[in-house]
């Protein structure tokens, strides 16, 4: 079958590797009919991910139809349509009998790695490094699909691919973050951060009862969706020009108290790991940035009310410096972050998409070809390049789809981009 694994540094190919299988007995097998490129596979491309080899299959935002089911599976029969979390959880051990998918204490077989950076384990994640697994991603024509049981859930047949496959992750990880700030209706609500994630998060803080959301990013295209959801919108390189900073104009917008509640959306591409002594032993085997860079997390913090919440989604792996400790204590804050516990919010999320109460289809400007994903990771990187029609258009999501034609661009498409590495 056709994948796309990780080479190197923005180096991702489509190759022929062996037919994904039935392994364990609660396992399914689908074949995927369409997935998406997120933020955090980005963190992978561009190297900041430990413990990714050459040849790993990566994707974890993807569906599909179920080809083959496993002696124990109960759930699921043979043409199924479903929508598969990113996260893997076991549902037996005591995080996920509590609703706490993303820490499950069974799934990553690898848990040394993430406790000698965390302290503890969670969950394994779908193609996204042997620290969160090992397991085979998404970007595939057919994807092995562990405790199939607890993950997966049926598509509606009312649901096209486009607007049931984002509820695998990125809607998910938007409504967490929203549900983490602990929105109360009348809130306001900054996010930063107008990608996907950051897009779901305002539709998902409008739902939880926010009187006024103010979406914060650069992008134009993107705080054109923002405000489509009926976000008011801070473009911070155009104030940022004028001299004003995010923190006085959200002061501004709310008649000088701050936002209730702040979302970063955004985190960080760059991070360290561990503590102590673990640190020099994780950085010989990583390729590890100099510097975190939590801008947003510093902003959030500063310009979010007195007795406010932080809510974070982003990806942050490792420490950061200059943390502002001495706002969070001296402003009452609550700060919050987490894995998205996707298992948790699935089966409501299918509801309100079903119920017309959202479209998440409305991320997507990119369909290429499963082929075309080398191509594709340059054009989300770069937040734009050649649609399905060849067209140079702004990105928000690609959606790959293994049945697609290759795109013809000037660019070449599918050929790997090559770094002096
Ligand atoms: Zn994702
Ligand atoms: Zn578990």
């Amino acid at each position: 079958m056709k994948a796309v694994v990780w080479n190197r540094i923005t180096d991702v190919r489509v190759e022929e590797v062996p037919d994904a299988k039935i392994l364990q007995q609660s396992d399914v097998v689908i074949k995927m009919t369409a997935a998406t490129i997120c933020g955090s596979d980005l963190h992978l491309y561009d190297g900041y991910v430990p413990s990714m080899t050459p040849g790993d299959i990566i994707g974890h935002e993807f569906m599909g139809e179920v080809v083959e089911v496993g002696p124990d599976v109960t759930k699921f029969k043979v043409g199924d349509r479903v929508i598969v979390p990113s996260v893997i959880a076991c549902g037996q051990c005591w995080y996920c009998q509590h609703g706490r998918f993303s820490l499950c204490d069974n799934t990553n077989p690898n848990a040394k790695i993430a406790e000698a950076m965390y302290g503890y384990s969670g969950a394994a994640i779908f193609g996204y490094s042997h620290a969160f697994g090992g397991y085979a991603g998404g970007f595939a024509e057919y994807v092995r699909v562990p405790y199939a049981d607890v993950g997966p859930i049926l598509v509606p047949d009312s649901l096209t691919d486009e607007q049931a496959l984002f509820v695998s992750d990125a809607f998910p990880t938007g409504w967490q973050a929203a549900y983490f700030a602990d929105i109360k209706p009348g809130d306001v609500v900054a996010v930063w951060g107008a990608g996907a994630v950051g897009l779901f998060a305002i539709a998902s803080a409008f739902m939880m009862g926010a009187d006024d959301v103010i979406a914060i990013d650069r992008f134009s295209d993107r705080l054109d969706k923002a405000r489509q959801l009926g976000a008011r919108t801070i473009n911070y390189e155009e104030i940022n020009q004028q001299g004003v900073t995010i923190v006085s104009a959200l002061k501004e917008m709310t008649a000088g108290r701050g936002p209730d509640r702040a979302i970063d959306a955004v985190g960080m591409e760059a991070h360290g790991t561990g503590f102590g002594a673990n640190i020099d032993r994780v950085k010989q085997a990583t390729r590890l940035a100099e510097l975190d860079r939590p801008y947003v997390l510093r902003q959030a913090i500063q310009a979010v009310r007195k007795g406010g919440t932080v809510s974070i989604s982003g990806v942050y792996a490792g420490l950061v410096d200059k943390m502002p400790l001495g706002a969070i204590v001296n402003k009452s804050l609550h700060l919050r972050g987490g894995q998205m516990h996707a298992q948790r919010y699935l089966k409501d999320l299918v509801k309100r998409v079903e119920n017309g109460e959202i479209d998440p289809s409305f991320v997507v400007t990119h369909r290429l070809s499963l082929e075309d994903a080398p191509q594709a990771f340059e054009t989300f990187k770069k937040k734009h390049g050649p649609n399905e029609h060849g067209e140079d258009c702004p990105c928000c999501r690609v959606v790959l789809k293994p049945h697609l034609k290759k795109i013809e661009s000037k660019q070449g498409p599918g050929k790997p981009v090559e770094v002096n590495a």
